[in-house]
């Protein structure tokens, strides 16, 4: 049977969360799977089988696979039933072996072998030798220890034998789903995006929020955001992105605040709004892409200031990263292209020439007490529109 094998990282998984870590990953893995014929997903002792139909094409499996966190790495395999009599089995095993190898392009090789059950009356290293002997008097090549051109994996299991000469590196992390929700404010620059596939890294369903400038700007910046959240979709699988509009509440900030004021009271009115959504969406923690120092609202004072205005944890998986990290990151997960696109989001409106660096929580409760700060969330949360995104597409 022509087959997945899925393996995670044994010591992401704490004891007790262990069955719940598996059950995620099948769901996730059976979700992103689902358009392409495959219908079981099972979870065997220690790693996932996925069944794949003839038709299924590899190449598209491993790209999807590839992003689905809690992976450690996976493979392309090919089962042998186990027999009662070990070493007819260990036949019928070497010779599935032999015709697999037979045309492939490699001069040296090894044999790794798994016996996750020990009832197997060989050994590992005896399966690695008989195995290896045999593919050395089939074609001619030589065994390498250290530098194979070729990795002949082989697992063996209680009913089945599994092998394989395709191992390919998974994303790590946890599977999304197991770390709860989290709101990840999102801007349609380099760095959120990447803040929030961090999260969803470490087992969090995002829910994003985008702040726009309408009426004051045209729809660009929401275009390129929807487009973002089409493309992280393919980590998560489903998301929900809710379209917020800020230029007029801005306006009103402009209106009745000092100008060096604006950036910090602007934050402070997205994370009320944002938590706001939080709360409904039952997300645990805000996420931002701060980096600490790149820009008047991310300097050690303002930071504080800022997330004051909140009551969940504000998390920022980017604070220690510099611009350099942050963009390699943004190219590896497909987002760099798309964030770099020119547009105008509600951060270029209003803005001072001269924000403050220093913002002093006083000072700032003091600009806010012109305002009817409960009003203007809910100005937000009324004009918020909801776009829902699947991968795969439906
Ligand atoms: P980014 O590349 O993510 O835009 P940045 O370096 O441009 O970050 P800022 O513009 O100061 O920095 O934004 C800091 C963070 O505040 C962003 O990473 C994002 O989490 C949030 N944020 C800023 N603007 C918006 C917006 N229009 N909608 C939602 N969140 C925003
Ligand atoms: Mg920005």
């Amino acid at each position: 049977m022509r087959c997945a094998i899925v393996h995670y990282h044994e010591l992401a998984l704490k004891g007790r969360n262990r069955p719940f870590f598996e059950a995620r990953l099948v769901r996730n893995l059976r979700q992103v799977l689902r358009d392409l014929s495959v219908t079981q997903v099972e979870s065997l002792p220690g790693r996932i089988r996925i069944s794949l139909p003839n038709e299924t094409p590899w190449k598209l499996v491993k790209t999807r696979l590839a992003r689905i966190f809690g992976i450690a790495n996976f493979s392309l395999a090919q089962s042998v039933p186990l027999e009662k009599d070990a070493h007819a089995s260990l036949d019928a095993l070497k010779s599935a072996i032999g015709d697999a190898v037979r045309e492939l392009p490699f001069t040296t090789f090894r044999v790794t072998t798994k016996r996750a059950d020990k009832r197997f009356p060989m050994t590992s290293m005896d399966v690695d030798r008989e195995v290896g002997a045999h593919l050395c008097r089939l074609t001619g090549k030589r065994v390498s220890l250290d530098n194979p051109d070729l990795t002949v994996h082989i697992e063996l299991l209680a009913r089945d034998a599994y092998y394989s000469t395709q191992r390919e590196a998974g994303p790590g992390g946890l599977p999304v789903g197991i770390s709860g929700k989290v709101a990840c404010l999102l801007s349609g620059g380099i760095d959120s995006p990447v803040a929030a596939q961090r999260m969803m890294k470490r087992g969090c369903k995002a829910v994003f929020v985008h702040f726009h400038g309408r009426p004051y700007v045209s729809r660009a910046s929401e275009e390129k955001v929807r487009e973002i959240v089409q493309l992280l979709t393919q980590y998560q699988l489903y998301s929900r992105l809710y379209l917020i509009p800020f230029g007029d509440i801005q306006r009103q900030i402009v209106l009745g605040a000092p100008a060096a004021f604006r950036v910090v009271l602007y934050r402070r009115m997205m994370l009320r709004i944002a938590e706001e959504l939080a709360r409904r969406e039952r997300c645990w923690a805000l996420v931002t892409g701060d980096s600490l120092g790149q820009v008047a609202s991310q300097t050690p004072e303002n930071l504080g200031v800022v997330e004051e205005a909140a009551q969940l944890p504000v998390l920022r998986p980017l604070i220690g990263m510099d611009k350099i990290e942050i963009t390699e990151q943004a190219q590896r997960i497909g987002t760099f292209e798309t964030s770099i696109e020119p547009d105008q989001d509600c951060c270029k409106l209003f803005v001072p020439a001269h924000p403050s660096t220093k913002t002093h929580l006083d000072q700032i409760r003091k600009a806010e007490r012109g305002f009817d700060l409960d009003a203007l969330v809910k100005q937000g949360l009324e004009g918020a529109e909801l776009a829902e995104f699947r991968f795969p597409a439906q």
